[in-house]
C-alpha cells in the first residue's frame, strides 16, 4: 500500500483503540495527522506520541490543561473544544476514521467529506439521522465512504455494484445480543451491568446497549438502505449467535455470497484502511476447522420491539430515521444512568416516534437543530418518567 495520511477522529473509544493498533503495526504505511478524543486525555496523549502524531485535538475544553501538559515535551500540537475538532475535521489527509459516539460525529464527518479521500464510517448515528445528505454530499465530492460496522463493512466486500440489479436482498447477521434467551418480563427489568456484557463483541457503552435492545440492528438495517441505495423490503435480519457470517448479499442466481471472520473490529477497519487492497490484520483470525454449528433463526419482533420501530421510520421516512436515532440516544443515555428502566428505552423512543415533528429535513442545520428538538421533548418526557421509577423502582 502506498503511504496514507490518517486521521482518527474518537481514537480512544473501543473502535478508535482497534484502529491505532492497526496503525502502530502497520506503521511504515501510514503518516498520523490527527487524533481526537473527548475526555481522555491521558490516553490520547499517549496514542499521540506512540504514532508520532502532529494534532491530539480534546473536544472538551475543560481537559484543555492536562493535554497540553502531558505533550508539552512534543512537537505535537495539543487543541482544544469544538471548533478545534471541527477545524481539524477539515484537515486534508488521505484517509479518515470516523469513530466518534452518536450524534457528536455528524459535523465533523460532513466537515471530512470536502477532502477526505477515503473516510471510514464506524459511526452510525450520522448515517442514520442525515444518510441521504451525506450520501449526496460524498458523492458531489468524488469521496469514497468505507463502512467499518462490521455487517456493513461484510457486505460492501460481496456486494456487486455492477450487478446491482441481480440482488434480491441483503442479510443482516446479528448475534441477537445478551438477551436473546430471555423472557420479554426478563429483559423489561435488566440492569445497566446486564445489558452491556455483550456474549461476542467487547464494545463501548451506547452500542453495547443498542445491541441489548436491537436497537443497533434496527439502526443497522437504515444504515443499510444509505450506503447501498436498498430498499426496505430488501433488506433482512438474521438471528446468527455465533458472530461469525457478518452479513450477506442474495443475488438471483441463488447464490449468497458471505463475509466470515472473527467477531473483531479488526477486519473490518483494516479492510477498510487498505481499501481498494488488502492488508494484514494483527487482530483474530478465524479458524475454519474449529467451526461448527452455525445456526440462523428469525428475529423475534415481539421481544425486540425496536427492530419494528427502526423499519416503521425507514418506512416513513423523512425525519422518521433522525427523530429515533436523537430519542435513543437520549434514553440510553439515561438508563445507563439509572434514571429509566430498560423498558423505559424503548417507551421514550415510542413517543418520540408519535410526536408531529417537521418533516423536511434538506439541509444540515435543519439536522441539527431537528436532533436538538428531539433531545429536549425526550429529556422532558425522561423527567416524568424517571420520578415514577425512581419512586417504584
Ligand atoms: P466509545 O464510547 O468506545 O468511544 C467513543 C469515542 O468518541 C471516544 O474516543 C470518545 O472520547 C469520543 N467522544 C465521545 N463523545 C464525544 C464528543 N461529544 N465529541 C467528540 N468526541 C467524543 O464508542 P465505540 O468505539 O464503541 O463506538 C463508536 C461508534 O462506532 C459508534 O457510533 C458505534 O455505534 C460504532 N460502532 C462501534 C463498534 C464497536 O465494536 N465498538 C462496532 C460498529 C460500530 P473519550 O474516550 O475521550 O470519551
Amino acid at each position: 500500500m502506498d503511504k496514507r495520511t490518517i486521521s482518527v477522529f474518537g481514537s480512544t473509544g473501543s473502535v478508535g483503540k482497534s484502529t491505532v493498533k492497526l496503525l502502530q503495526h502497520h506503521s511504515d504505511s501510514v503518516d498520523v495527522e490527527v487524533l481526537t478524543a473527548y475526555n481522555n486525555a491521558k490516553l490520547l496523549a499517549k496514542q499521540a506520541i506512540a504514532l508520532k502524531a502532529k494534532y491530539a485535538v480534546i473536544a472538551n475544553e475543560e481537559k484543555s490543561d492536562e493535554l497540553k501538559t502531558l505533550l508539552k515535551d512534543t512537537s505535537i500540537k495539543a487543541l482544544a473544544g469544538r471548533q478545534a475538532l471541527l477545524d481539524m475535521a477539515a484537515h486534508s489527509v488521505d484517509w479518515v476514521m470516523m469513530a466518534i459516539v452518536g450524534m457528536a460525529g455528524l459535523e465533523p464527518i460532513f466537515k471530512a467529506l470536502p477532502n477526505g479521500r477515503f473516510v471510514a464510517i464506524a459511526n452510525k448515528e450520522p448515517l442514520v439521522s442525515a444518510g441521504a445528505l451525506l450520501m449526496s454530499r460524498a458523492k458531489q465530492y468524488g469521496t469514497t465512504i468505507l463502512p467499518v460496522d462490521s455487517e456493513h463493512n461484510a457486505i460492501f466486500q460481496v456486494f456487486e455494484n455492477n450487478n446491482r440489479d441481480a440482488i434480491e436482498r441483503i442479510i443482516l447477521t446479528a448475534s441477537g445480543g445478551p438477551f436473546r434467551e430471555w423472557t420479554k418480563e426478563q429483559i423489561e427489568v435488566a440492569t445497566p451491568e446486564q445489558a452491556v456484557a455483550h456474549p461476542n463483541w467487547s464494545m463501548g457503552p451506547k452500542i453495547s446497549i443498542d445491541c441489548a435492545t436491537l436497537m443497533n440492528k434496527g439502526l443497522e438495517v437504515i444504515e443499510a438502505h444509505y450506503l447501498f441505495e436498498m430498499p426496505t423490503e430488501k433488506i433482512d435480519i438474521v438471528i446468527h449467535p455465533q458472530s461469525i457470517i457478518h452479513s450477506m448479499v442474495q443475488y438471483n442466481d441463488g447464490s449468497v455470497l458471505a463475509q466470515m471472520g472473527a467477531p473483531d473490529m479488526s477486519t473490518p477497519i483494516v479492510n477498510a484502511l487498505a481499501y481498494p487492497k488488502r492488508m494484514e490484520t494483527c487482530g483474530q483470525k478465524l479458524d475454519i476447522q474449529q467451526l461448527a454449528n452455525l445456526t440462523f433463526s428469525p428475529p423475534d419482533f415481539e421481544k425486540f420491539p425496536a427492530l419494528k420501530m427502526a423499519y416503521n421510520a425507514l418506512n416513513v421516512g423523512g425525519n422518521a430515521p433522525l427523530v429515533l436515532n436523537a430519542s435513543n440516544e437520549v434514553a440510553v443515555a439515561a438508563f445507563l444512568n439509572g434514571e429509566i428502566s430498560f423498558k423505559g428505552i424503548i417507551e421514550a423512543v415510542s413517543s418520540a416516534l408519535e410526536k408531529d415533528y417537521k418533516n423536511t429535513i434538506s439541509t444540515l442545520e435543519d439536522i441539527l437543530l431537528l436532533d436538538q428538538t428531539v433531545r429536549s421533548d425526550t429529556c422532558a418526557h425522561i423527567l416524568k418518567t424517571s420520578n415514577n421509577f425512581k419512586q417504584t423502582g
